[in-house]
């Protein structure tokens, strides 16, 4: 699934290739969406932007097209007309002279004016994203609010009310970084381990956002790769990796189910409390 880093990535994909154009065809598959067809087609793009793991493309005349991904939304950037190879269903088109932006599989997508962006179910309960430059006092001072530091990082990292962008395996990567066990509540932790929770959200997201999704650093990863190891172990430190060691001190790695989902941990590098 993708998460913050992927979308924001995705985002910048439409920017480049739509942003400031006006579009000469539109294209909906849904049938609720199909009256804004005509509506749209001709009015400028104004602004493409990722929030959390939604996506809004903004056009002249207060209209926004907001899209979430959820497990198999993908976008395509393609020259115009032209589609790729793909067994999925095209859900979206927004086509300029140069270029075609095409939504495939998704099935959240909808079109509204800016006074309903702001009420958006999704939109509305986002937490800061990690990509918009919070800082990490910001996120130690959220993480000890009423509202969330009596519950776990395991399933804090995955509520979108409290950071959004984070998903499954930055769940773990920052996990990792932090040196925080995932049952640990922000509740029992000082503020110097608050902020330094804060500094790894931040670390890993961005780095996941500036490489496309691999969340060890630079230097291991030239290392990894010289080695010849595989683009899935050498991606994060801990996720994918149940039974192999820990990169930083060797311990097995191990894998539980925490809020539903899979989470990887190391015993040694992380405080067990
Ligand atoms: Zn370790």
């Amino acid at each position: 699934m993708p998460e913050g880093p992927e979308v924001h990535r995705e985002a910048d994909n439409i920017r480049a290739a739509i942003n400031g154009d006006q579009p000469i065809y539109i294209y909906f598959h849904h049938e609720h969406l199909k009256p804004f067809e005509k509506e749209l087609a001709g009015l400028k793009v104004q602004n493409v932007e990722a929030h959390g793991k939604g996506l809004v493309i903004s056009f002249e005349d207060d209209f926004h097209l907001f899209t979430h991904n959820q497990l198999y939304g993908k976008w395509y950037i393609k020259p115009a007309g032209s589609y790729p190879k793909t067994n999925r269903e095209l859900r979206v088109e927004i086509r300029t002279d140069q270029k075609s932006a095409l939504l495939y599989s998704a099935s959240d997508i909808d079109v509204m004016d800016g006074e309903s962006l702001v009420e958006h179910p999704y939109l509305s309960k986002l937490g800061p994203d990690l990509l918009k430059n919070p800082t990490p006092e910001q996120i130690a001072e959220r993480a000890a609010d009423d509202d969330f530091k009596r519950k776990s990082f395991a399933s804090l990292l995955l509520n979108q009310g409290f950071l959004s962008g984070v998903g499954n395996y930055l769940r773990t990567e920052i996990l990792f970084d932090s040196q925080l066990y995932p049952a640990q509540k922000p509740k029992d932790l000082s503020d110097e381990q608050l902020i330094r929770f804060g500094r790894s959200a931040l670390v890993i997201t961005r780095r996941a956002y500036q490489t496309g999704g691999v969340t060890v650093k630079e230097e291991l990863m030239r290392e990894l790769k010289k080695n010849g190891t595989k683009r899935r172990d050498y991606r994060h430190y801990l996720f994918g990796r149940a039974g192999k060691p820990c990169r930083v001190c060797g311990t097995e790695i191990q894998k539980l189910a925490m809020s539903g989902r899979r989470i990887y941990i190391c015993d040694a590098c992380q405080i067990h409390q």
